[in-house]
């Protein structure tokens, strides 16, 4: 999967790269990511990338000439989507990471700040995605948490593809609650089934669990 992120601060995205198993996934090349600077195609001597808002009003807007270039700049790659990072798309969520991890090549990602870009890029995006109801400063870590989210859904990212299936969210479920050794911390106990050996009971233990989590935490997932 190629990922080309159009962003104003390219060196935001460096120590989140570089780090954990989204850098193993981009050293094993199951994922590629490339960083375009609209800044680097504005063609006045400033190198402006904003500027007022027509019809007056606070905030400076991004200019559509240097995101242009910057978009045509950018090989085109099998099935692609270009996405722009705005409180005003549709939610992240799991099965929109999934869709995007099984059914394009190429995510192109546009990174707005300020007030926003200027209208008509809209005519180069073919989806919008918002992080959550609230405004950040820019759209880098929307950009970032989509990147994580689809890469690690990427065939080789995660080891035991198996280790994905039970999490939150895969089917419909928030995931039941893990404990790892010793059996006994600080008078806390693990769940005597857990340690039964019995892999039918942990198994319906670990169902219950989940239900129950899912009733009390975000009994919307269960109206779906
Ligand atoms: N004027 C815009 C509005 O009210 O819809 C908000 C602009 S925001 C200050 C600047 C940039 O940050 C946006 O263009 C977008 O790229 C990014 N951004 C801010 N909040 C976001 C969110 N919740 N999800 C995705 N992108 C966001």
């Amino acid at each position: 999967m190629r990922f080309d992120v159009l962003t104003l601060f390219p060196d935001f995205f460096k120590s989140p790269l570089e780090s954990g198993l989204l850098a193993k996934a981009l050293s094993k090349k199951i994922a590629e990511i490339f960083l375009t600077n609209p800044r680097e195609f504005a063609t006045d001597k400033h190198r402006r990338v904003d500027d007022e808002p027509y019809g007056g009003g606070v905030g400076m807007v991004l200019k559509p000439e240097p995101i242009f270039a910057a978009m045509e700049s950018v090989p085109m790659v099998g099935r692609r989507e270009v996405i722009y990072l705005t409180p005003q798309g549709e939610r992240m969520q799991q099965g929109m990471f999934r869709d995007l991890a099984e059914n394009f090549d190429q995510l192109v990602l546009l990174c707005g700040h300020y007030e926003g870009v200027d209208e008509r890029v809209m005519s180069l995006v073919s989806r919008e995605v918002s992080l959550g109801d609230f405004v950040l400063t820019g759209g880098e870590i929307p950009a970032l948490t989509l990147i994580n989210g689809v890469v690690r859904l990427l065939p080789g990212t995660v080891g035991k593809a198996d280790s994905l299936k039970y999490e939150s969210f895969e089917n419909g479920l928030l995931d039941y609650p893990h404990y790892t050794r010793p059996p006994v911390f600080r008078g806390l106990k693990v769940p005597d089934v857990l340690l039964s050996g019995n892999h039918g009971e942990i198994e319906r233990w670990r169902y219950q669990q989940q239900l129950e989590r899912t009733r009390l935490r975000r009994p919307d997932l269960l109206d779906g």
